[in-house]
């Protein structure tokens, strides 16, 4: 038996690994220390679990552990990146180059810098969703501070050329910043080869806990500087005051260490049951296409645009969510009426955009989960049509 409405929104968050959980429990209790209590062993338990979560995590991303700081989210990793960069730099240099496709987090945090000074320059996409980089080349000017530029998009899966945009960063003398939230744990990210110079990561999408993220911030070549946004006790070398979540920093570690080990079998198999389910739903809705099909993509995610097919605008979302947990895009927009703004930018009209659905797989789907939902889909494309004949 399958449990009902089935999960297939695991690019909005997912559920804790039991073995993360069972990681975590003993610091909301019997380890409740405070990490900051220097004098007594409360305090230095908390301090090793936090410093092993440091480890986990700066191991998963190639990084060290003095370089990833502990923060409540991507979301305030990307507004304590992009703000506290600015707020040392933006003097000299107060522009910004970010992309179109950008999660909000990043978009608004660049509408609030617009309006303290900043010049913002947005990259347009190709209809894959992917930034042109010799229109990233061109736009850099002496004034150019940072690159912001995300690892995968959360809507489509869509992975930028990271590679060579942190060659063009190292060669221009800017920074990169990357919100690899979603690939984190999905494609192996090594700030190194990627040259990556400031990430925003969360543990949430990684079978982790939520509330908990963190900032990667290089010490070398080049060693960054930020001004940190939250002022108080001086927590996390000052970059980040306020005390420590101890069970959630737990969580992440050893959420970082599982998907450290995952191996090309279970990725594979995650990729088996996206094809599965978009070649599924491809056979049931004759003019359905993938968005960003031709482009590197995650191989959990599918975004499929239904237009061709007979469903008007959000039907087909409204009338699946019932046993079907997808969503329209981001989640955290997904409150708003607005089509996407990532599918947009890819050149979807409006009806295309609020045709189209996320689908995204994780590490406890299963076969029989997936075919039910193509079997829902065929539900629903039945029903519609049945809708447009009477
Ligand atoms: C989920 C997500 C965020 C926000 O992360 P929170 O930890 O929930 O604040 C930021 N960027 C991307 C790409 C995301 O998918």
């Amino acid at each position: 038996m399958i449990q009902k409405p089935v999960y297939l929104d695991y690019n909005a968050t997912t559920p804790c690994d039991p073995e993360v959980l069972e990681r975590m429990l003993p610091y909301f209790s019997r380890h409740f220390g405070n990490a900051a209590s220097r004098n007594h062993a409360f305090g230095w338990v908390a301090e090793e679990a936090v410093s092993q979560a440091r480890e986990q995590i700066a191991s998963l991303i190639h990084a060290e552990p003095s370089e990833i700081y502990f923060t409540s989210g991507a979301t305030e990793s990307v507004n304590l990146a992009l703000k506290g960069l600015y707020e040392m730099y933006g003097t000299n240099r107060s522009h910004i180059i970010t992309v179109s496709t950008e999660h909000q987090a990043v978009l608004d945090t660049c509408r609030h810098l617009e309006k303290l000074g900043a010049r913002i320059s947005y990259l347009s996409v190709d209809a894959e969703g992917l930034i042109d980089l010799d229109e990233l080349d061109s736009l850099i000017t002496d004034q150019t501070l940072v690159i912001a530029i995300m690892y995968a998009n959360n809507e489509t899966g869509v992975i930028q050329p990271v590679e060579e945009i942190g060659r063009i960063a190292k060669k221009r003398n800017l920074f990169f910043f990357s919100d690899a939230t979603q690939a984190l744990g999905k494609v192996p990210v090594d700030v190194n080869r990627d040259g990556i110079d400031l990430m925003a990561i969360n543990a949430h999408k990684l079978y982790g806990p939520k509330g908990i993220g963190g900032i990667f911030l290089r010490r070398r070549s080049p060693r960054v500087r930020i001004y940190p946004q939250m002022d108080g006790g001086g927590h996390e070398k000052g970059i980040r005051s306020g005390t420590l979540n101890i069970p959630g920093i737990v969580g992440f570690g050893k959420a970082c260490e599982l998907a450290g080990q995952m191996d090309t079998k279970q990725v594979t198999s995650l990729r088996e049951l996206r094809d599965r389910l978009e070649s599924g739903i491809l056979d049931l809705a004759g003019g359905a296409t993938i968005n960003g099909k031709n482009a590197p993509r995650l191989s959990n995610t599918s975004n499929i645009c239904f237009s061709g097919s007979e469903v008007r605008d959000d039907g087909m979302l409204s009338a699946l969510s019932k046993s079907v947990a997808v969503s329209s895009g981001s989640a955290c927009s997904s409150a708003s009426q607005h089509p996407s703004h990532v599918l947009k930018a890819m050149g979807l009209t409006d009806r295309e955009a609020y045709a189209s659905i996320r689908f995204s797989v994780g590490r406890f789907s299963y076969i029989e989960e997936i075919d039910f939902a193509i079997e829902q889909v065929g539900k629903v494309l039945e029903g519609l049509r049945k809708v447009r004949i009477n």
